[in-house]
């Protein structure tokens, strides 16, 4: 079957791979001029590394299958890391359940709730239940008021800036499985984060050696503009002055891009009443000659400062992958509507320098060697409340037509074993439905 399969993010390049294991003919579109959407690497003139800050956890099974199969598992990196909590203008260690329990803003009873919660969470089978109440409402019935705004408020708005409030309860469950997978049982197991050497660079640059091999045609810089039903069966689709006429087609991108380029009798976009909001992040990257913290995650438990966390990628990853800097993000997750994503380099950068000095007193703008501004629109799918009844469904109104994107995982969050996960089952569910074409079609090349 001649396949196409719209754009080239981790979702899109797995997929891919997947397609071309079942000797199909695969044609990847993808927007900008490299591979890899959200995950890919940037340029940041002394070295490459991720444009966003990317980790792999020990139990991102899926994601780690990937990686052995284009053959780079002997490049995979794991380290000790830490997690910290800023809350009071103090800094707390939260790597292991001991310092969990030990976390000193709460008091015992507190950090009881706080460990029932985590339990009763891990516990929880029925995300269908969770899908009708905020996390906000669900965090205080089991953690309390206290526990809530010291503790769970700052790992909600570090994911969902200000839009916290209208995510469900299945955003915090489905967070502290993801959480607590970096750790393993015991008061005292240390937390463990991977990488391969050369960051996502490696990894996406392996992949598409890998499809080439496969005779997987890629084309870069090439924004699809329309997808529509072909009078002899299959889909068509529109780049540039160009259409192709494939057997299938399956959509990868967000659903704000759906809604825009396919015909409306080939799918459901949205609920009845609402449709998938995103979150976007704005995110400074510094580079340093000194650390700046010791934990690769710290969430922040003040509303006043700017950004939602301090990711240390240097407690991580040796500086001699970053040009001999420590590399440090500072993203701020926000509505992707809101008019701050749309500030100028400069505006954000002082606005973050007010904050990152406020919580750092010792660090000067003599320290900072480099700064830069990354951003995105359309990142993180907020699962509102019932977010299962406005997302496109996988299988659409056309036998030839197909909608797989991270607005579906309705139990799960983002990253890329999920991604990995989600087209696994995809290819076992479909695979057998991709191989037959409606008997009227004639398709040319
Ligand atoms: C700040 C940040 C931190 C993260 N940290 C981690 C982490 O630590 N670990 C982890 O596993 N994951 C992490 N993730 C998540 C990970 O990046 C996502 O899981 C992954 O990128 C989703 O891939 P995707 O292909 O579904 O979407 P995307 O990456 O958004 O890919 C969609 C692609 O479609 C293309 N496209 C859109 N419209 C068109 C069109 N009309 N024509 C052609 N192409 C089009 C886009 O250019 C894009 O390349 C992080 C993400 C962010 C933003």
């Amino acid at each position: 079957m001649k396949i196409a399969v719209i754009g080239g993010g981790w979702m899109g390049m797995v997929l891919s791979k997947r397609l071309a294991d079942q000797d199909h003919s695969v044609h990847i579109f993808e927007r900008e001029a490299q591979l890899g959407g959200l995950t890919t690497y940037y340029d940041y003139g002394e070295f490459y590394w991720d444009k966003f800050y990317h980790v792999i956890l020990p139990g991102d099974a899926a994601l780690l299958g990937f990686i052995k199969e284009v053959g780079l598992e002997a490049e995979l990196r794991w380290k000790e890391t830490f997690t910290g909590v800023y809350v009071d203008d103090k800094f707390h260690s939260v790597s292991n359940s001991k310092e969990f329990l030990l976390f000193p803003p709460l008091n015992m009873f507190q950090k009881f709730r706080l460990a029932m919660t985590i339990l009763i969470g891990a516990r929880i089978n029925d995300w269908k239940k969770m899908e009708t109440m905020t996390s906000e409402d669900w965090l205080i019935k089991y953690s309390g008021k206290t526990t809530y705004e010291k503790f769970w408020r700052p790992l909600l708005t570090a994911k969902l800036g200000d839009s916290y409030k209208e995510a469900s309860a299945v955003f915090i469950w489905s967070y502290i499985k993801r959480l607590f997978e970096a750790r393993g049982e015991g008061s005292s197991k240390k937390e463990a984060m991977g990488y391969v050497a050369g960051g996502y660079k490696t990894v996406i640059e392996k992949t598409e050696e890998v499809l080439q091999d496969m005779g997987v045609n890629i084309h870069l810089q090439t924004t699809v503009e329309a997808i529509r039903p072909h009078g002899e069966g299959g889909i068509e689709v529109k780049y540039g002055s160009e259409v192709a006429h494939f057997d299938k087609v399956v959509f990868t991108g967000p659903v704000n891009v759906l809604e825009k380029v396919v015909d409306k009798s080939l799918v459901q976009v949205s609920g009845r009443t609402d449709t998938v909001q995103y979150m976007g992040v704005a995110c400074m990257i510094i580079a340093t000659e000194k650390p700046i913290t010791p934990y690769y995650v710290l969430n922040i438990a003040d509303q006043s400062i700017p950004f939602t966390g301090v990711i240390g990628m240097s407690t991580l990853v040796d500086t001699a992958e970053t040009g001999g800097y420590y590399l440090t993000y500072l993203p701020k997750y926000i509505n992707s509507k809101d008019e701050f994503l749309r500030k100028s380099d400069g505006e954000i950068q002082e606005i973050f320098f007010e904050g990152l000095f406020r919580m750092y007193p010792d660090l000067s703008r003599e320290d900072i060697k480099r700064v830069w501004i990354n951003r995105a629109f359309k990142v993180q799918p907020l699962q509102v409340l019932n977010y299962s009844e406005i997302i496109p469904k996988t299988s659409t109104l056309h036998p030839d037509f197909y909608v797989l994107n991270t607005s579906q995982f309705i139990q799960g969050t983002l990253n890329n074993n999920s991604v990995t996960s989600h087209v696994n089952k995809f290819v076992e569910q479909f695979g057998e439905e991709l191989k037959k074409g409606s008997p009227s079609q004639v398709l040319n090349n």
